[in-house]
């Protein structure tokens, strides 16, 4: 093997659009990673918009696209990354692949973004939180989680800063080496937080607010912080500082070219696509305006 490191990302496709292996597959080639991606949905476009059309990919069928891998012996990869799925037995699936992958390669990291809700609500059925809990999550070794996700695995709320170290410490004894909340509302009434945790340190990074709703920057966190993890040889301070700037000049570009056609008002999905492709510079480069501090 070459020193290329190698993703396998089993995600969502949309046609049209910017989420799951659409908004991870792009940035992750652009920062120098072989991506293998797996479709679990083929969708027209993400769900956020009015008309839902497309099929999704059952277990037997994701079952079968890795034993193809594996019999061709093209199943040696560096990182596993897993978002969006509606399914129980769809995780349980995956929890079996990470540990045929683990036999390939035993130092695979497993990047597990744990989708599940967001803002109090889950959009998930809940029979999905109990395999994050007790099946996946114990697999991680960096879990992206949002704020109500992280409660939802800990059972712990989060009403402060204290109370966001209480769920971090949890979520490391359930067994993960870096746990990083891509967003939580502890901060003020421009800037969301984001925090970082190796066990050892954490750190904790404000996200200014964007006047719109995005869809795809979860999935697209979570392929960056994989990716600046990898290239920052585990400075996790970095990699958060990394992931964010790129991230806010993303969000920030496409809400300005958004809003230069509808002036006022909830700008409809199709709008606010992630600006990538126009990106790819800063995706490359991204210059850090905000510094992550230690608590
Ligand atoms: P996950 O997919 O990990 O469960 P999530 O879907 O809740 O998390 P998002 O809310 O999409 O994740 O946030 C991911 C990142 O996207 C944030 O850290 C932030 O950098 C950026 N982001 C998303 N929405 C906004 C916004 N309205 N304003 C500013 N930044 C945003
Ligand atoms: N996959 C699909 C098909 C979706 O429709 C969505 C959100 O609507 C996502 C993934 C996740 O998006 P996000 O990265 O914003 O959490
Ligand atoms: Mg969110
Ligand atoms: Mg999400």
């Amino acid at each position: 093997q070459d020193d290329t490191p190698r993703v396998l990302s089993i995600q969502s496709h949309v046609v049209h659009g910017y989420v799951g292996n659409k908004s991870a597959v792009f940035p992750l080639q652009v920062l120098g990673f072989e991506v293998d991606s797996i479709n679990t949905v083929q969708f027209s476009t993400h769900t956020a918009y009015k008309h839902i059309k497309g099929y999704v990919l059952n277990n037997d069928q994701m079952k079968e696209l890795v034993e193809g891998l594996v019999l061709n012996e093209v199943d040696y990869y560096t990182h596993f990354l897993t978002g969006y799925s509606r399914s129980p037995d769809s995780l349980r699936e995956i929890a079996k692949i990470i540990k045929q992958l683990r036999e390939k390669n035993p130092n695979l990291i497993y990047v597990c973004d744990p989708v599940m809700g967001d803002n109090g609500k889950m959009y998930v059925p809940e029979e999905i939180l109990p395999v994050y809990r007790d099946v996946l999550v114990p697999l991680a070794d960096i879990l992206t989680p949002n704020q109500f996700e992280a409660e939802l695995i800990t059972g712990i709320p989060m009403k402060d800063l204290d109370g966001a170290l209480r769920v971090i410490q949890t979520l490391h004894d359930m067994g993960v080496k870096t746990v990083v909340l891509s967003s939580t509302d502890l901060g003020d009434e421009e800037n969301m937080i984001g925090l970082a945790s190796t066990g050892g340190s954490c750190y904790k990074i404000p996200i200014p607010k964007v006047e719109a709703t995005f869809t795809g920057t979860g999935d697209l966190f979570a392929a960056l912080f994989l990716a600046w993890s990898h290239l920052t040889g585990n400075d996790v301070k970095l990699a958060l500082e990394k992931t964010i700037a790129t991230l806010q000049s993303i969000v920030v570009d496409t809400y300005q070219t958004a809003r230069a056609s509808h002036l006022t008002g909830k700008i409809p999905p199709r709008f606010t696509e992630l600006r990538l492709v126009q990106n790819k510079t800063v995706i490359e480069d991204p210059k850090i305006k905000l510094k992550a501090v230690k608590i």
